[in-house]
C-alpha cells in the first residue's frame, strides 16, 4: 500500500513537474542572448589591436559618472580609474572603449591620448615601477543612437523611458573605457546616474545618497564595495514601481534589503515570484555560506532583454518565473563572487546555477523533487557533441549550450552521490570561502573536492568533465534457489553506449518483491561486469541507481529460470502498463535458441533503446523499458530474427 501510494504521489509530482517546466524557456533566451552577445565580441577581438597592452596594469577602482540625453539616446560620461602596474617602465595604460563613445576630454595622470580600433591609449605623465599607482580620467559622450544589441539600450515601456545595461561578456567598454576582461576585478566601483527626477536609477551595491539638482534632475549614488567583475556592473532606469524587504542573516544579527524595481504594469505578475526571494536566500546561504554581499543589498529590477542576468546584487530580470528568480540569485555566489576564470570552464557559472533550481524544488518536494528535476536534466538529446569542458571556444554556440547547463548540474549532482551530503555541502562552502572575490578554474575545484574528499578524483573528472557523453547500462539478472531461505542473485552489468569510454561509478541495486527489499552498492568499471549477491526472498524486480544519482540510461533484462518450461511458440505477450509512465514490463516466449533484436522505436522508426542484440538462448524472458530523456508519445516493442518480427504499440505519458 505503501508503495502503491507513493507511485501516485510520484505520478501527481510528474505531471505538476511537467507543467512547471513548459513555461522554462527563459533558459533558452538566456543562452540565444549570451550566444549572440559572444558572437558580436569575437568579430570586436579579431579587430583588437596586437599592441593594446591590457594585461600591463590591475584596476582597482572605477568612479562611473553618467547623464543623458534620453530623447537622442545619447549617453554622457566621466570614468575615474585607479590602478596599478603590473610592470616596470610603464607609460601608457591602454582601456578598452568602444569606437561609438568620443572622448572629450583626459585628466590625472593621462596628458594625451589616441583612440581608434576601440582602444583608448592614454599617455601618462609619469613612468610607472611596478606596483605603483596611477589615476586616470575621462570624459565622453556617445557619437549616435546606440539602439541595438550590445551594451547600453535605450527603450521606452508605456510611454516611460528604459535605459538599462547588459555587458556579458565583453560589453562593458561600449558604455564605459576599462578593461572589459575577465581575470581583474576592481575592488569597489562609485556609480553616480544623474536622471530626470520621476525616474528612478538602480545600480551595484548601496545606495549611499540621492542628490537633488537644480534642473528638475537627480542623482543616484551607488557605491559597491565588494569586488566586482566588469561585465557585472550595470544600469537600470525607468518609472520603476518600489519596494523592499529585509533578509535576515543566518548568524542571527545580520540584515539586509531584498530590492525591487519593477515596470508599474508588473507588479501583480512579478511579486508572487519575487516575494520567493528570501526564503530561496535562507536555504542558499545554509547549503553554501552566508549570501556573499550581504553588507549591500540584493536587488531585483526589470529591463529590456529576455531571461536575466545576474548582474552584482542588481540582477536584471526580463521575465518572471520562479526558477529563473533561483537561477539568477544562485549566481551571486556562483559567477559573481566565484567568476569562471575563462570561458572554458562557464560550467563552473551556468552549472551551478542550474543544480540550485534542483536544490530549490528539493527544498519544496523533497528527494523526489530533486529526484524529478535531474531526470528532466537529463536530456542529450539538447546537447552539442564533446564534453562539459569547453575545449573549443572558437565556436560560440560551444560555450553557451545547454550541456554546460544540464551536463554542469549533473557533474554537482554525482560528486554530492559520490561523496555524501557533508562532505558535498563542505566542499562547495570551502570552494566558495577560497575563490570568493576572485576566479577560479576547474582544476581549482576538482583540488577543492579532493581536499575534502581525501581521495583523488581525476577518474571523475576525466570521464565526467572532460569527457564525453554517459553510461548506458544493461542489467540482466537472474535469481536462483541457493538453499531453504536463500536465493542467489546473479547480475551482469553491461555499458552498450557508444562513442563514449567505459564508466567507473558506484551504482546502487535495489532489489524487491510485493513485501521485501533489499540494496547493494558496487563500483562497476567495465565493458561488461559481473556480481553475486545473496539475499532472504526472490526478488521480481530490480531497479538500478533507484534514487537517480549517476547520469545514465538504463535498461533490464531478466531471463526467468523458474519453471524451466520451454514456450511453444514465439510470442510478444501484451506489455504492461500500457500506457505507462515510469517503466514497461515486456514479455517475450522463445522456443528455440535465435540470433535476435529486442528494441524500442518510435513512430519516425528511430530505434531510441536497444534491450538486448545477439543469441537469444530458448526460453520465457521478462524485460523492462525505463524510457529516460524520452518525449511522451507512441513507440513500438520490436524483436526482430531472421524470420520472426513480432510487435506490439506501447503508450509512454510522463
Ligand atoms: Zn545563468
Amino acid at each position: 500500500m505503501k508503495r502503491f501510494l507513493l507511485t501516485i504521489i510520484f505520478l501527481i509530482s510528474i505531471t505538476a513537474f511537467s507543467l512547471a517546466q513548459i513555461s522554462s524557456d527563459w533558459i533558452e533566451q538566456e543562452i540565444r542572448t549570451k550566444t549572440v552577445w559572444l558572437e558580436n565580441q569575437r568579430a570586436a577581438l579579431i579587430q583588437l589591436p596586437s599592441y593594446a597592452n591590457t594585461n600591463a596594469y590591475d584596476v582597482t577602482y572605477y568612479t562611473l559618472d553618467f547623464r543623458f540625453d534620453i530623447a537622442s539616446s545619447i549617453l554622457y560620461g566621466e570614468v575615474t580609474i585607479r590602478g596599478l602596474a603590473a610592470e616596470s617602465n610603464l607609460q601608457r595604460i591602454d582601456l578598452d572603449m568602444d569606437d561609438n563613445l568620443s572622448v572629450t576630454s583626459i585628466g590625472g595622470d593621462a596628458f594625451s591620448y589616441t583612440h581608434r580600433n576601440n582602444i583608448l591609449s592614454l599617455q601618462l605623465n609619469k613612468i610607472l615601477n611596478e606596483n605603483e599607482t596611477f589615476n586616470v580620467s575621462i570624459t565622453y559622450s556617445s557619437l549616435e543612437k546606440k539602439n541595438n544589441d550590445r551594451g547600453i539600450y535605450f527603450q521606452y515601456h508605456d510611454s516611460a523611458p528604459v535605459i538599462s545595461t547588459l555587458s556579458e561578456p565583453y560589453y562593458a567598454h561600449t558604455w564605459f573605457p576599462c578593461k572589459d576582461r575577465l581575470g581583474d576585478k576592481a575592488d569597489s566601483v562609485d556609480i553616480n546616474i544623474t536622471v530626470p527626477s520621476e525616474l528612478k536609477a538602480v545600480s551595484n551595491g548601496t545606495l549611499v545618497r540621492i542628490i537633488e539638482n537644480d534642473d528638475g534632475t537627480c542623482t543616484y549614488c551607488w557605491q559597491e564595495r565588494y569586488p566586482i567583475a566588469v561585465y557585472l556592473i550595470s544600469l537600470a532606469i525607468s518609472d520603476y514601481t518600489y519596494w523592499s524587504e529585509n533578509y535576515f542573516g543566518i548568524d542571527g544579527f545580520s540584515s539586509m534589503p531584498l530590492e525591487f524595481w519593477i515596470y508599474p504594469d508588473f507588479d501583480t505578475i512579478a511579486r508572487p515570484f519575487l516575494n520567493m526571494t528570501a526564503d530561496m536566500m535562507t536555504h542558499f546561504a545554509s547549503l553554501w555560506g552566508e549570501y556573499p554581499f550581504i553588507k549591500e543589498k540584493y536587488g531585483q529590477v526589470q529591463f529590456s532583454w529576455g531571461g536575466g542576468m545576474e548582474h552584482q546584487t542588481a540582477t536584471s530580470l526580463g521575465s518572471f518565473s520562479e526558477m529563473l528568480i533561483c537561477h539568477e540569485l544562485a549566481h551571486s555566489w556562483w559567477g559573481n563572487d566565484v567568476t569562471c576564470a575563462s570561458w572554458k570552464h562557464i560550467w563552473l557559472n551556468e552549472g551551478f546555477a542550474r543544480y540550485a533550481e534542483a536544490l530549490w524544488r528539493e527544498k519544496d518536494e523533497g528527494t523526489i523533487g530533486l529526484k524529478n528535476y535531474m531526470t528532466d536534466l537529463n536530456r542529450p538529446s539538447r546537447w552539442r557533441a564533446g564534453s562539459l569542458y569547453v575545449q573549443d571556444t572558437s565556436d560560440v554556440n560551444n560555450i553557451f549550450n545547454q550541456i554546460v547547463y544540464d551536463k554542469g548540474a549533473w557533474v554537482l549532482h554525482m560528486l554530492r552521490g559520490l561523496t555524501g551530503y557533508e562532505k558535498f555541502f563542505e566542499i562547495l562552502k570551502r570552494y566558495r570561502q577560497e575563490y570568493s572575490g576572485g576566479f577560479a578554474t576547474t582544476a581549482d575545484f576538482q583540488k577543492k573536492c579532493e581536499e575534502i574528499y581525501d581521495q583523488s578524483l581525476d577518474w571523475f573528472f576525466e570521464q565526467w568533465v572532460y569527457g564525453v557523453g554517459q553510461p548506458h547500462y544493461q542489467v540482466n539478472w537472474q535469481a536462483y534457489r541457493h538453499s531453504l531461505n536463500s536465493w542467489k542473485l546473479k547480475v551482469a552489468i553491461s555499458q552498450i553506449q557508444t562513442g563514449a569510454t567505459i564508466f567507473r561509478m558506484p551504482l546502487t541495486l535495489f532489489f524487491s518483491d510485493s513485501l521485501n527489499d533489499t540494496t547493494f552498492i558496487v563500483t562497476d568499471s567495465l565493458a561488461t561486469q559481473y556480481f553475486t549477491f545473496y539475499c532472504n526472498f526472490k526478488p521480481d524486480s530490480i531497479a538500478l541507481d533507484p534514487d537517480n544519482w549517476v547520469l545514465k540510461n538504463a535498461t533490464y533484462f531478466n531471463f526467468y529460470s523458474e519453471p524451466q518450461t520451454r514456450p511453444e511458440e514465439f510470442r510478444l505477450h501484451p506489455s504492461y502498463p500500457n500506457p505507462f509512465n515510469q517503466w514497461v514490463n515486456i514479455k517475450l516466449d522463445l522456443p528455440y535458441d535465435i540470433p535476435g533484436r529486442l528494441a524500442i522505436y518510435d513512430l519516425t522508426g528511430r530505434e531510441v533503446a536497444i534491450l538486448q542484440d545477439g543469441l537469444f538462448k530458448a526460453g520465457q524472458y521478462k524485460t523492462q523499458w525505463q524510457p529516460q530523456g524520452s518525449a511522451s508519445g507512441l513507440y513500438f516493442v520490436s524483436f526482430k530474427a531472421r524470420y520472426i518480427h513480432l510487435r506490439q504499440k506501447i503508450v509512454y505519458l510522463k
